[in-house]
């Protein structure tokens, strides 16, 4: 996600007119990271209009058009456009200004300082949207200092209402506003570049999402004093039933994506990786990779199948009382091809 900034600086280098101070680019790069991940905007309620201003002050401050469009005023989308020559369709660099909640108690690092150490940025939407965000404007401001000729227009949004409420942001977007959003490409979070030593080693592509499902599990049984534990206790047989989810794996559902990438990534690992890699393959075999993968790579892991993740419990209103309910919710995300109500039965 973060190395948006390094693909079109990449393609846009060997055209532009002269090269520029990468020093200071770096410096004005991460002031604008700083400033993006030290505005509030989390979903919800969101508040994107806060980072829609600091982005309309830069763009404006660039001479880059641009419009700010909203079905709801405080939750703004910003759409940026440089014209090209028109021979071929435009290219859209997108990044969302919302983040998630926060809980500001487990944090070294206040959410919202955008602090550095160890060479690290922290912060909440460092990663998860505003890496993209800020990359995807430095972009613009690039390719327009540069004068760089473009065969496309370059595409610029900043997208609200990611996380928690796609309705002021890309829904309203294709609804209300396609014609200025239309394009034949779209850079998004998602896919990056690997690194090892800071050398990039691959790229990879996203070719679609999951889909999310949030499932409820509830329990139930008599209610009761807690001074008399009951075999029946609702929470007791809810976590029985969390822990026998969560240690059930999954079936392995490649497909034509995972299975590249994973076949790819033999080529490009160290030989003891490679083997592990190539074992995904191997029904004899795959199990110990499959397990090893789930501790070490949590995210290639993922890709195996489809997953499941207890994130919410709730239960009880006070601690002398056996409670009648208790609910689990499950993050489940299918592989794109799951048959959901098929698989649930
Ligand atoms: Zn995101």
């Amino acid at each position: 996600m973060r190395n948006l900034l390094l693909l079109p600086f990449l393609i846009a280098l060997p055209m532009a007119a002269q090269t520029p101070d990468w020093s200071k680019v770096n410096d004005e790069a991460m002031r604008h990271f700083q400033a993006l991940v030290r505005i509030d905007s989390t979903d919800p309620p969101g508040n994107e209009t806060r980072v829609v201003d600091y982005l309309k002050k830069v763009l404006n401050a660039e001479g880059i058009p641009n419009t700010v469009v909203a079905k709801d005023p405080a939750r703004a989308n910003i759409i940026a456009r440089l014209k090209g020559n028109g021979s071929k369709r435009p290219l859209m660099i997108v990044g969302h200004s919302d983040t998630v909640r926060v809980d500001v108690s487990k944090w070294t690092f206040p959410p919202f300082s955008a602090a550095i150490d160890g060479g690290y940025v922290y912060g909440r939407g460092t990663r998860d949207d505003k890496s993209d965000l800020f990359a995807a404007l430095m972009t613009m401001v690039m390719l327009k200092r540069s004068g760089t000729p473009l065969d496309r227009d370059v595409i610029f949004v900043s997208e609200a209402g990611e996380e928690a409420s796609t309705g002021p942001g890309i829904e309203y977007l294709i609804a209300e506003h396609w014609s200025e959003i239309d394009a034949e490409i779209c850079l998004a979070e998602g896919g990056g570049v690997r690194r090892q030593n800071g050398q990039p080693v691959y790229s990879v592509v996203q070719t679609t999402e999951k889909q999310p499902r949030s499932m409820l599990l509830i329990s139930r049984g008599p209610s009761g004093h807690g001074s008399v534990p009951l075999r029946t206790n609702a929470v007791v047989h809810l976590a029985n039933a969390v822990s026998r989810i969560a240690a059930w794996e999954p079936p392995t559902r490649l497909n034509d994506t995972t299975r590249t990438y994973f076949e790819k990534l033999t080529n490009l690992s160290k030989a003891e990786d490679a083997a592990r890699y190539r074992a995904l393959f191997d029904a004899t075999k795959s199990a110990a990779a499959r397990e090893y993968l789930a501790v070490n790579s949590p995210i290639e892991y993922s890709m195996l199948h489809t997953s499941i993740s207890p994130n919410m419990t709730q239960a009880g209103l006070q601690v002398n009382v056996i409670p009648s309910e208790a609910q689990a919710t499950l993050d489940v995300r299918a592989v794109p091809d799951e048959d959901m109500p098929a698989s649930w039965r």
